[in-house]
């Protein structure tokens, strides 16, 4: 369980599937989360957290995606604010990193799923 006082900057329904109304945020995921929040100093504001794996996004996958184990979030950001985020995550353990930074919705995804869960790791994708 996730004791949401430990995270200072972040709210548990930040994190909550728009699906489900569930949150199954990762303990690990949310200390890096945390970390990397304190470091860059400014609000990180999360479009997408835990999904249900039956969220429609994750529906549609042939394989649920990393939001499934509460290992991933969306960060809605662009310019100055991606390009900050883009450098500090890999150094606080993120190792799964995919950038939408055209047209509407900008967002920095950042995630921490391992090989042994199934993903590769690390890798960078953009949408
Ligand atoms: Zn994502």
């Amino acid at each position: 369980m996730i004791n949401w006082d430990e995270y200072y900057n972040f709210s548990e329904y930040e994190f909550t599937c728009s699906h489900t109304g569930e949150c199954f945020m990762n303990k690990n995921f949310m200390d890096k989360l945390q970390t990397l929040r304190t470091s860059l100093g400014i609000a990180l504001f999360i479009s997408s957290g835990y999904r249900h794996p039956t969220h429609p996004i994750e529906a549609k996958k042939s394989k649920s995606g990393e939001h499934t184990l509460g290992k991933a979030v969306d960060i809605a950001c662009r310019g100055e604010t991606a390009y900050n985020i883009m450098k500090a995550a890999p150094l606080f353990g993120f190792t799964r990193i995919g950038f939408k930074q055209k047209g509407h919705g900008r967002f920095i995804h950042i995630g921490t799923a391992t090989e042994e869960d199934g993903f590769i790791s690390p890798t960078i994708w953009s949408y």
